[in-house]
């Protein structure tokens, strides 16, 4: 059986993980856009107030579900599934093409929901969504190049997520605004 997952977050890694240890026969292939794999979402606030590392957020590298017999693909992007010809198209610098599947697991996770706020744009230097490992780095990045002249942070959304971060952001010195 060759066993195709989407997505290396913490459904794919986990899935991949437990199914390769039942049936160590079949062939896992798991394909994730970004660099990351195994990244904890959970922690990542906590991370960005410096009070865990790296690796408290990120639970191994593709390198260490290889050696479990994980095909991990990181820079791989799956655009297009034939559900009845049971093929995926796939982006990416080893394999770029279409590649078959006998199972496969869509474990693609979730976007931030950004309502319609005028004048937003994804790729606002000091303005950040987080519900991925690239997010979490990024913000972390610019508290850490900016962090002397910074002063004010703005959350909206006091959801747990909110909170957590509008806490981060006071550990790092700022002033925090909660909107909600
Ligand atoms: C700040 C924060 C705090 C949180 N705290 C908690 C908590 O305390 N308790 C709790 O239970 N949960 C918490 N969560 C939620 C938890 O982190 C998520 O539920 C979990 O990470 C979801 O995992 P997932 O694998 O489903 O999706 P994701 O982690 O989103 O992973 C999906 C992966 O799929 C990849 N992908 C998407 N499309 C494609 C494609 N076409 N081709 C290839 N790859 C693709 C993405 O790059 C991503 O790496 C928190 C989340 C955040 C952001």
């Amino acid at each position: 059986m060759k066993i195709v997952v989407i997505g290396g977050g913490a459904a794919g890694m986990m899935f991949s993980t437990q199914y390769k240890k039942a049936n160590p026969e079949d062939e896992v292939i798991l394909f994730e856009k970004s660099s990351y794999v195994a990244w904890a979402g959970c922690p990542t606030p906590y991370f960005i107030a410096d009070e865990l590392k790296k690796s408290d957020v990120l639970h191994g590298t593709p390198e260490d579900f290889i050696k479990r017999g994980i095909n991990v693909k990181i820079h791989h992007e799956v655009t297009k599934i034939d559900f009845e010809n049971k093929t995926l198209t796939v982006k990416g610098n080893e394999i770029n093409g279409i590649i078959s599947y006998d199972k496969l697991v869509i474990a693609v996770g979730a976007k931030s929901f950004v309502p319609n706020i005028a004048g937003y744009s994804q790729n606002l230097e000091n303005v950040f969504t987080l519900s991925h490992a690239e997010h979490a780095f990024k913000i972390k990045d610019f508290l850490n190049e900016n962090k002397p002249k910074l002063k004010n942070a703005v959350v909206v959304g006091a959801g747990f997520i909110g909170l957590e971060m509008a806490e981060s952001f006071r550990k790092n010195g700022l002033n925090v605004t909660l909107i909600e």
